[in-house]
């Protein structure tokens, strides 16, 4: 019998956790759209279709490339183990 460990074809990290605002990837890509309210880093886009799609689908895979960042993954390939790896 031929045991299957995980499906291949389903992405192995999902993303999970939230955004705390920090504004570290806004900043790093001199966004624009970047602004604050009541001080905490706020996007002027972030309900419009026409926000990119790399900020609506960052962080897509491990590591997390800004310290302090609200998402963390799960490891398909590893029983959903948290990962919460930097660079
Ligand atoms: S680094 Fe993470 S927590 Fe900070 S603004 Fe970007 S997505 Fe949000
Ligand atoms: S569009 Fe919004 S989420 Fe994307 S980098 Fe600019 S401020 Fe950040």
């Amino acid at each position: 019998m031929t045991v299957k460990p995980y499906d291949i074809h389903a992405p192995r990290y999902v993303r999970a956790g939230e955004c705390l605002r920090c504004g570290k990837c806004c900043v790093a890509e001199e966004c624009e759209h970047l602004t604050t309210v009541d001080g905490v880093a706020t996007c002027a886009i972030h309900d419009d279709p026409a926000r990119p799609l790399c900020c609506v689908l960052f962080p897509e895979v491990p590591p997390l490339p800004y310290d302090g960042c609200g998402f963390y993954f799960l490891d398909r390939w590893d029983d959903n183990a948290v990962v919460r790896r930097h660079l």
